[in-house]
């Protein structure tokens, strides 16, 4: 009987170091193994030159290689550059590349599909297909980066975990593709430029504190009212303010990252007064900072963006407050760059 093959980008470097030995071979080939498929993303074995024919009919043996291809991108009248991604089962994840001011920002995925059906994301029509592995969230990062390098002539500035799915679902895997893109093996990037986005799973939140993560955390708030997050995100019945503010107050303890909070503006749903004022005492309680989105429209959404006036409104009285606020107008629309709107045209 066939045995089955192990994903080689899902184990560590010490498990393949293990298994050099076992099969006898020296454990340093588990280094060269790691430049190859991480730092230059050689996912091919025959292409490992530095090593002989029996190691990498050894790795053959025993091994394969989940991968993702770029299916298609497309380039918005704002320089917003949108890739669809696709998997080896065919699925369509999306990622996109931003580009602002002097920062390259690519906005990747961590699930293909999602299973929690916020009511205003795109991404919540299409059903959980499953997680990604670490390799596929990798590549989404670095098939982006060689557009960066080759188009704007600079790489990456930042990475966002707001694509498709919920990174805290698929935790593990995120963490791994983290640590290689953070890595010497990998790309080498600062933690600093790294942010997860969450709809606030509240036991995964206080698990990373405990980890020590050093990335930054953005909260996918909403609304300061129970009651109205309930309606928007079904995950406020599991997990609500009360308890989300707890594991934001120990995440903060442990990690001393302020938390961002995400606020996407829905016209007379979330953007009054009265709606400001709940977010400005929400957001008292924590160290945090605020970012306020511009909805982008969903196809057969009951939802529209906010008016200017309500959205400045909104800001100005953030502000008087002394809450640290920034508005992110929407992004890269005429490519379907909001959440999940591509890949749904697709799935
Ligand atoms: N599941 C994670 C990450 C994916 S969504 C999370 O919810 O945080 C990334 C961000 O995009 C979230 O803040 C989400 O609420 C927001 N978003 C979803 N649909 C949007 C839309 N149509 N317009 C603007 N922002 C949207």
């Amino acid at each position: 009987m066939n045995e089955i093959k192990l994903d080689i980008r899902e184990i560590s470097l010490g498990q393949l170091k293990d298994f050099f030995i076992e099969k006898s071979h020296k454990s340093f080939r588990a280094a060269q193994v790691w430049e190859w498929i991480w730092k230059h993303r050689v996912l091919n074995f025959d292409k490992m030159t530095n090593l002989s024919l029996k190691h990498i009919q050894c790795l053959k043996k025993h091994y394969t290689i989940k991968k993702i291809n770029i299916l298609e991108f497309h380039i918005s009248s704002d320089g917003t550059v949108k890739f669809l991604f696709e998997l080896e089962s065919k699925k369509v994840v999306e990622g996109v590349l931003i580009p602002q001011r002097n920062r390259l920002t690519a906005c990747i995925s961590s699930q293909a599909g999602c299973s929690l059906a916020c009511t205003f994301c795109a991404t919540g029509q299409i059903k959980l297909h499953r997680n990604l592995n670490p390799g596929e969230i990798y590549d989404q990062v670095f098939f982006i980066n060689q557009y960066a390098v080759k188009h704007f002539k600079k790489p990456l500035t930042n990475i966002v975990y707001m694509g498709m799915g919920e990174p805290f679902l698929n935790y593990k895997n995120v963490l791994k593709s983290i640590h290689y893109i953070t890595s010497s093996f990998g790309m080498a990037m600062s933690y600093k430029r790294i942010t997860v986005s969450t709809v606030g799973i509240t036991k995964i939140i206080k698990k990373i504190a405990d980890e020590g993560v050093k990335f930054n955390l953005a909260i996918s708030l909403h609304s300061a009212s129970n009651t109205l997050r309930s309606k928007l995100m079904d995950i406020n019945k599991t997990n609500d303010l009360d308890s989300l503010l707890n594991s934001l107050i120990y995440f903060y303890d442990k990690t001393r990252i302020k938390p961002t909070y995400e606020y996407v503006l829905l016209s007379g749903v979330n953007d009054s007064e009265q709606d400001a004022k709940l977010l400005v005492k929400f957001c008292k309680k924590n160290p945090c900072k605020v970012n306020l989105i511009e909805y982008n429209k969903v196809a057969n959404s009951i939802y529209e963006k906010s008016t200017n006036l309500a959205t400045i409104k909104f800001i100005k009285l953030l502000e008087k407050n002394n809450i640290l606020v920034k508005f992110r107008r929407s992004r890269g629309a005429d490519v379907n760059a909001a959440c999940g709107q591509l890949a749904n045209k697709i799935n």
